[in-house]
Formats: C-alpha cells, sequence, structure tokens
C-alpha cells in the first residue's frame, strides 16, 4: 500500500502510474456504473491509503438515477446503506454547496459541525483567515471530492474515510486527489451510458419501475432459495388497478399514464424498499414481497389499498382509483415462476369478481373458478346474439303497506351450461372486453319495454322503473339521445323511468359524469344513487348533482343490529327529508329489519323479505 503522497512526489513512481493507467483502462471498460465506480473506489483505496470509500454518481445530470458503491465498509454497514435509497434532494443539495463553497473539494472537521471548510484546501477558511487543523484525522471528520462529466458537470461525489496514515491529507494530496477523480470523472462517461442503456432495458420506461423481466429473475430467485430450503417465506401480490379501461376511454391516453405515474410512484413509496415493485403490464404491477408472514403481508396489503384510494388529480380533475391484488406464496411447492404468477392472477381476478378494492389470497378452488372465467368470456361475446341474457325485476314497496311502487331491472346471463349467473360473475368481464354499452343498451330497452307494458297494466301509471347504469354507460356521450329515443318509441313517462348510479361510477371521472347527467335529466329521466354510503364522500354528490334519490346500502340493513348501523340509517333516512329525496333500503331480508326501517321513518324498501328479481311475466301478474 502506498502512503498518501505518492502521487504528489514529483513526478510519481513508475508503479503509481502502472496502476493508474490500469485503473482508468477498468473505468473506460466497465460493463456498468457500478462496476465503473468500483474500479475507482479501489484506485482511491490503493492510490492514497484510504480504507473506506463511497461513491455516488447520476447516471444524468438530473436523472433519478443514483449510484452508489461502498468500498472497505464491513458487510453489515454496507448491507444497511445499500438499502436505503439515496436521496436526489440531499444529493443535489451536497452538490450545490460544495460549488458555492468550495470550488470541487471540502471537508468537514468533525470540531466544527456547523460548517464545511474549504480551509483545508486553500489554507484559508471561509473569512479569510489562515487556519490551522489538528493533523490527525477525527473518526468524524469528513472529505468530499466532487466528481464532474467530460463537460464539466457534476455528476456525483466521492468520499473517503479513515487515512491509513491516520492524518488528515495535506493541501497538496487533495489537489492530487481531485485530479484524480476529475480523470476518473472524464472516464465515466462510456460506463454511464452503458448503465443508461441496461436501465432501459430493465426498467419501464413510463413510471420508472421494474419491468416485468426483472420481476420475474427476482422471483426466480426467490423460488430457488425456497427449493434449496431457505426458509424465509416470500409472497407475490398481484396488482390490478380497477376500472382503469374507463379512465383511458374517457379521459385519454395522457390521463391514464398521469394515474398509472402516481400509482407506480405511491406503491414505490408505500412498500418497504427491499422489496421488489415491478410493472408488469398495462395497469398490472407486482410486488414481491420477503419475511412473509401473515402480518406482514396484511399490513402491505392495508398500506397499499390507503394510498392508491386517495384521490388522483388529474388534469384538473379528481379521480379516484382502486385496486384489487391477489396473492400467491412462494413455496416449494411451485416448479416454476409461471405457475406462480398464474394463480397470483387467478387470486386477483378473484379478488374482482368480489366487488374489487379488496385482496384474495390463492386456494386451489380458485383454479376451477378460473376456468369457468376463461369459458365465459369466450361465450359473452356471443351472449347476445344468442338471446341469452334476460332482465329479471325486483319489486321496491312503499314500507308503510307493502304495495309496489317500482321496480329494478337485475341483469341475468342464462348461460347454456352453467344456468343463471349474477352480474358479478361476467359485468367486470364485459367491461373488460368492452362489451358493457350494448349490454347496458339490451337492459334500457327491455327495462323500457317492460315499463310502457306496466304502465298500460296500471291505469294510473303509478309504477316506475330503476335501471342500473354502469361507469362506461354514464360517460358514453349518446346516452341522453339513446334514453330520448326510447321514451319516444316506447311512449313512456320519463319521469317513471329512474337511472341508479354507483357514487364510484361518479367519481371516476366527476366532471364529465356531471354535464351527462344534467343532459339525462333534461330528458325528463330521474336518477338515483345506488349503493349509498360505501363510496368516498357521499355527502358532496348530494349537494352537487342533479339527483332524486338514493339507495341505502345492504351493507347498514344486514347490520341493524348494530347500534351504529341504526344511528347511520336514521341519519340518512333524515339527510333524504331535508333534502327532498326518496330513500330505500336494499337487501331487506326479514321482518323485523323492515319494521325498524319503517320506524326510522324509511318510506321504501326492496329484498327478499318482500320480493325476489322476478321474470318479466311474474311481474306483470302480480300487478295486475
Ligand atoms: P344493486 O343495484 O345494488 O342491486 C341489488 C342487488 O341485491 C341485486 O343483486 C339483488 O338481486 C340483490 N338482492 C335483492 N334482494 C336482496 C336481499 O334481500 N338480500 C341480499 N343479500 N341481496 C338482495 P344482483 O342482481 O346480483 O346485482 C348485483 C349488482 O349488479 C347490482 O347491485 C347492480 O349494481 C349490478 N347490476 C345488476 N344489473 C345490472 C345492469 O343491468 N346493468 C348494470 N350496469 N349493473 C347491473
Ligand atoms: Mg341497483
Ligand atoms: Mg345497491
Amino acid at each position: 500500500m502506498h502512503s498518501i503522497g505518492a502521487l504528489t512526489t514529483g513526478a510519481g513512481s513508475v508503479t503509481d502510474l502502472e496502476r493508474l493507467f490500469e485503473i482508468t483502462r477498468d473505468v473506460l471498460g466497465a460493463p456498468s456504473l457500478d462496476s465503473a465506480l468500483t474500479s475507482l473506489a479501489r484506485g482511491v483505496h490503493e492510490l492514497f491509503g484510504w480504507r473506506f470509500v463511497t461513491m455516488v454518481a447520476a447516471e444524468e445530470p438530473d436523472g433519478e438515477l443514483l449510484r452508489r458503491v461502498m468500498l472497505g465498509y464491513p458487510a453489515d454497514v454496507i448491507a444497511q446503506r445499500l438499502h436505503e435509497r439515496i436521496d436526489r434532494e440531499a444529493f443535489d443539495e451536497m452538490l450545490q454547496g460544495a460549488v458555492r463553497f468550495f470550488e470541487d473539494c471540502y471537508f468537514f472537521p468533525a470540531e466544527e459541525e456547523a460548517h464545511w471548510e474549504r480551509s483545508i484546501y486553500t489554507g484559508v477558511n471561509p473569512n479569510g483567515a489562515v487556519r490551522k487543523y489538528p493533523s490527525q484525522w477525527n473518526e468524524r471528520d469528513a472529505l468530499v471530492l466532487t466528481l464532474r462529466d467530460r463537460d464539466g458537470i457534476m455528476i456525483g461525489y466521492m468520499s473517503p474515510d479513515g487515512p491509513v496514515s491516520g492524518e488528515i491529507p495535506n493541501a497538496q494530496t487533495l489537489r492530487a486527489m481531485q485530479v484524480f477523480v476529475n480523470l476518473m470523472g472524464m472516464a465515466l462517461t462510456n460506463a454511464r451510458s452503458q448503465s443508461r442503456l441496461q436501465y432501459e432495458a430493465t426498467h419501464d420506461s413510463l413510471t420508472g419501475l421494474p419491468s416485468r423481466t426483472v420481476f420475474s429473475m427476482e422471483l426466480a430467485r426467490a423460488l430457488e432459495a425456497v427449493q434449496r430450503g431457505d426458509h424465509d417465506p416470500r409472497a407475490v401480490l398481484y396488482l390490478d388497478l380497477d376500472e382503469f379501461k374507463s379512465i383511458n376511454d374517457t379521459l385519454g391516453h395522457l390521463a391514464g399514464d398521469d394515474v398509472l405515474k402516481e400509482a407506480a410512484a405511491r406503491l414505490r413509496t408505500v412498500v418497504e424498499d427491499r422489496f421488489t415493485v415491478a410493472r408488469m403490464a398495462g395497469d398490472e404491477f407486482a410486488v414481491l414481497i420477503g419475511d412473509a408472514t401473515p402480518e406482514r403481508i396484511s399490513d402491505t396489503l392495508d398500506i397499499v389499498h390507503k394510498a392508491l384510494r386517495h384521490p388522483y388529480h388529474i388534469a384538473g380533475r379528481e379521480i379516484v382509483m382502486t385496486a384489487s391484488i391477489g396473492i400467491a406464496p412462494v413455496d416449494s411447492q411451485y416448479t416454476s415462476i409461471a405457475e406462480v404468477l398464474r394463480d397470483a392472477d387467478t387470486a386477483m381476478y378473484h379478488a374482482k369478481g368480489e366487488g374489487r378494492n379488496r385482496s384474495a389470497r390463492f386456494t386451489p378452488s380458485m383454479h376451477q373458478e378460473a376456468l369457468r372465467r376463461l369459458s365465459l368470456r369466450m361465450h359473452l361475446r356471443t351472449a347476445i346474439e344468442q338471446q341469452e341474457f334476460v332482465v329479471m325485476y325486483q319489486p321496491i314497496v312503499a314500507l308503510a303497506d307493502g304495495s309496489i311502487r317500482a321496480v329494478e331491472a337485475l341483469l341475468r346471463w342464462n348461460h347454456p351450461e352453467q344456468g343463471y349467473l349474477t352480474p358479478a360473475s361476467f359485468l367486470p368481464l364485459a367491461e373488460e372486453m368492452g362489451l358493457m354499452i350494448p349490454v347496458g343498451r339490451f337492459v334500457l330497452q327491455s327495462a323500457c319495454a317492460e315499463l310502457a307494458k306496466l304502465q298500460r297494466i296500471r291505469r294510473d301509471r303509478r309504477i316506475r322503473m330503476n335501471v342500473n347504469l354502469s361507469v362506461q354507460e354514464v360517460l358514453q356521450p349518446d346516452l341522453p339521445g339513446f334514453l330520448r329515443e326510447l321514451v319516444d318509441y316506447f311512449g313512456i313517462d320519463p319521469a317513471q323511468l329512474s337511472l341508479e348510479i354507483t357514487e364510484t361510477s361518479i367519481l371516476q371521472s366527476e366532471m364529465r359524469a356531471a354535464g351527462v347527467l344534467e343532459q339525462i335529466r333534461a330528458v325528463g329521466v330521474e336518477l338515483c344513487i345506488d349503493d349509498f354510503g360505501t363510496g368516498y364522500s357521499s355527502l358532496r354528490y348530494i349537494k352537487s348533482l342533479p339527483i332524486d334519490g338514493f339507495k341505502i346500502d345492504q351493507t347498514f340493513i344486514s347490520d341493524l343490529n348494530d347500534v351504529k348501523s341504526r344511528q347511520i340509517v336514521e341519519m340518512l333516512v333524515r339527510l333524504g327529508d331535508a333534502c327532498d329525496l326518496d330513500v330505500t333500503a336494499e337487501g331487506i331480508e326479514t321482518a323485523t329489519q323492515a319494521e325498524r326501517l319503517l320506524a326510522l321513518g324509511c318510506a321504501y324498501g326492496q329484498g327478499l323479505y318482500f320480493h325476489a328479481p322476478l321474470p318479466a311475466e311474474m311481474v306483470t301478474s302480480l300487478l295486475s
């Protein structure tokens, strides 16, 4: 090992120059920025006699990409530091500070923690006074030399620690070190662009997250470890944004991109640094977590759901986006990563089927479900032509006397093999496949035909029809036109038609929805909010949207034994009264529930206790 002064005495020794040549060659030929920085750090270590060297460099002047190499430190120190993300802001501050005060090299003596001192370099402190420092290096002293690229732009710094001599280097040695670092900075150019290329190949350009390839490699490594008998439990979380397609379709791809970027950033922020977060495809992300105890998994799920649920402010709008997450353990039963990913994906679809915005752990029974879904997907396109869709009608009654006041159209798919299917099992698929509009139009058309019939039966015409609308339908610009056609064609009273929309669908694209809703109202059709109380900011809609009523979500009704639920229902009923809105309670299954609701002042109700959803003929005869 050479002493610190080796390079500074005269022309330098031949061995030093040889070593310098070797280091330069290594840095120039390095396949990545990391390996170039490692060679450089080794050079500082050998030529100038420092035990520890830290190097930090950016791949691009303003890039997010900071690489850090640590040489000579004990393994545990390195392990700990390498998990810490390098903060771009702190990095910039450091470099700016260096330039502002000290040109290139600065020393941070432990005794004067408040100041960065240039004096060691120039022999003059910032006040102009000549200063003397103790010659012994203190453990807490710090020295930083800036690293510049070919054009003189600062790209990082080098910080050596623990001089072998035990002494603070003198000004001449520091200059020699700076010359060395400057030289190396130029040689780094090549490695930086290599590194950039490699980064681009392994990272998603939109979100900056690692790509599917990287995730697969990490997962393969995890699976191998498990198969070798490593007991650290690991799990894959597979995440898909709910109804993301409707954002792309209605607000455009740029807005969609912004949502993806924001969602990726939130994921990266809330998931622990040591776990891999990758973008797998379109709106799909995956997280590989280690140390995956049930508690850690559920904690991670909690924070991820919470972080993603916050409204997104995109292009002047507020958008709410949720995610469905599937979980698969990385266990030794799996023979390939494809199987792990398949199961996580299956669990994710299960979560979607259960109503989205939730997570599901994979269980083997989900395979059956996945096969069924596949077959549904294959048949869904032809189901309309084959006339396999049927609309059922569930009466909504006046709680006071049980008389039928309205019916709600509820779609069923009469599947040739699987029998009658409820919307939860196929509507999400229809949405995904872009079939929601034709399916929705079929329902609207059937319901209007039925309403015309019922209005003829009931001379007083006092029967109403409720039809559910999905987000994609609400956002169809020609929906008002279509409704007007239906009203004219069937000769129905539009005020007897009520469209049910959920809070989430309003929220998904508030501005545009508000416009469409006004136009729908202009046709004379009424609007009501479905599943009220489950959304994000229900009360706001009551004030801002042109609605005529709302339906209290089933969850409150099934919970009526609970004091809190009862109080909420009471509050909602009062709210309805105060705002002159119709209030309907959904999912009434027992006489007790019906009585309680009546006592709380709720006017209308719907549920199996009164009537199940019925075929059209039965409703007709019920009302005749
Ligand atoms: P929703 O609009 O809240 O409809 C009420 C759901 O509760 C219906 O489920 C109904 O069958 C069910 N239900 C009725 N009485 C009871 C009861 O006493 N207890 C319980 N637990 N449930 C009861 P369904 O038919 O499976 O529909 C589920 C959801 O699918 C609907 O919720 C609605 O959001 C959607 N949907 C149904 N038909 C259509 C449609 O034509 N278009 C669109 N876009 N969505 C639809
Ligand atoms: Mg409904
Ligand atoms: Mg509902």
